[in-house]
């Protein structure tokens, strides 16, 4: 595994849309393992496929809540629900932080590694989260969903 350098916003990797996966192969397996390390070592909560340079529709998120890394490949939100506003920031916008609107919950269909659907249903926190990261895969960044930036008095 190795830690991966973060796209930061500015480059124009960021704006493009991702294609699917279509080989469940050992490259997306390494893609994934090194996603993972990345994501830990920057403590973030999501971390898309593109942040790392790699133009292909995958995901994965970790919310620290012992339930490890959820891999989401040519994921898909099939139903959102009700809304919610709260404080949302991006590891390709180090140290900026605005408050979005985000629907409550979500519901999501996305491939394992090894091509097995599943679903997730995400509420708050990970509902935010599965929308901020599936918009990475469309070019879409959180600050075209804020609402009102935060100043850095706001955080302390
Ligand atoms: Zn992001």
């Amino acid at each position: 595994m190795a830690i991966r350098n973060i796209v930061k916003e500015g480059d124009g990797i960021l704006g493009k849309k991702c294609r699917p996966v279509e080989k469940f192969d050992r490259r997306l397996h390494i893609l994934l393992d090194d996603m993972a390390e990345t994501l830990a070592d920057a403590n973030g909560a999501g971390l898309a496929a593109p942040q790392v340079g790699v133009l292909r529709r995958v995901f994965i998120m970790d919310f620290g809540d012992g339930k490890g890394v959820i891999e989401a490949v040519n994921p898909r939100i099939v139903e959102r629900r009700g809304k919610q506003e709260d404080v949302e920031g991006c590891l390709s916008s180090p140290g900026e932080y605005g408050i979005t609107r985000r629907p409550r919950r979500v519901k999501m269909v996305a491939q394992d590694r090894f091509g097995k659907e599943f679903t997730f249903e995400g509420e708050d926190l990970s509902a935010r989260c599965v929308c901020h990261e599936y918009d990475h895969l469309d070019g879409i960044l959180f600050k075209q969903h804020v609402v009102r930036m935060l100043d850095p008095e706001d955080l302390a």
